[in-house]
């Protein structure tokens, strides 16, 4: 991998990251911890497999304004570890480690993850990514804005469709209660796309959040109580 890519290496950078992983894997012995790197990349996209090393590409470190978006893409990958969807890649890694690096990565950026994965794995990363965020104290991730990036940068590129899902109606395609029918449009959408539509990532999440950690947070919050 060094061979084949520039990694970013200035001090802003590299502080940054290591802050944040540190952070989030406080709590883990050491030798479990994985460490974060960011290739010069133009995909806009954050992966990792076997081993103990997540890729951040420099195109999507560098839209992220604060330390909670970064943590964010930190955390989700890490799930990936936790969930042990990574132990998915072991059929396919006599394949790909005979690839040269640049091969490779472009493959793992070009969404690879995502395919071998799957949406529902996804979702599940999104979810206890989010979990070990709110666990490391980056409450101001309630707002999501990670996705507001993301759907910015597809609609600068065009992709409307990544944005708003086969029905731009709604954003509850996720939503376990939803009609077998939804369900099945969404799951046929994923399959072909590998992806999830931005909006239903976040409304998922959003709905993650408000059932599992805002009663925890506004008990714990000195703010008044709105009087309930
Ligand atoms: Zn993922």
């Amino acid at each position: 991998m060094r061979e084949a890519m520039t990694f970013e290496d200035a001090a802003w950078a590299v502080d940054r990251i290591r802050r944040v992983e540190g952070r989030l894997q406080a709590s883990r012995l050491a030798a479990n911890r994985l460490t974060v790197e960011i290739p010069w990349m133009d995909e806009v996209n954050a992966f990792t497999a076997p081993g103990g090393y997540i890729y951040f590409s420099r195109r999507l470190y560098e839209v992220c304004a604060t330390d909670e978006q970064v943590a964010f893409v930190v955390a989700h990958e890490i799930a990936h570890h936790d969930l042990d969807h990574v132990a998915l890649f072991h059929g396919w890694a006599d394949k790909i480690a005979r690839l040269p690096g640049a091969a490779l990565f472009a493959l793992f950026f070009h969404g690879l993850e995502r395919l071998v994965y799957g949406p529902q794995k996804e979702c599940d990363a999104d979810r206890h990514g989010l979990d070990l965020c709110i666990s490391a104290g980056y409450e101001g991730l309630r707002r999501l804005e990670l996705f507001d990036i993301l759907e910015q940068h597809a609609l600068n590129v065009g992709d409307f469709d990544i944005v708003y899902g086969p029905d731009a109606e709604s954003d509850d395609e996720l939503d376990e209660n939803a009609s077998w029918t939804t369900k099945a449009q969404i799951w046929a959408w994923q399959k072909k796309r590998g992806y999830l539509p931005i909006r239903d990532r976040k409304q998922m999440l959003r709905k993650h959040f408000e059932a599992k950690h805002l009663g925890s947070l506004s008990k714990s919050s000195k703010l008044p109580s709105g009087g309930g």
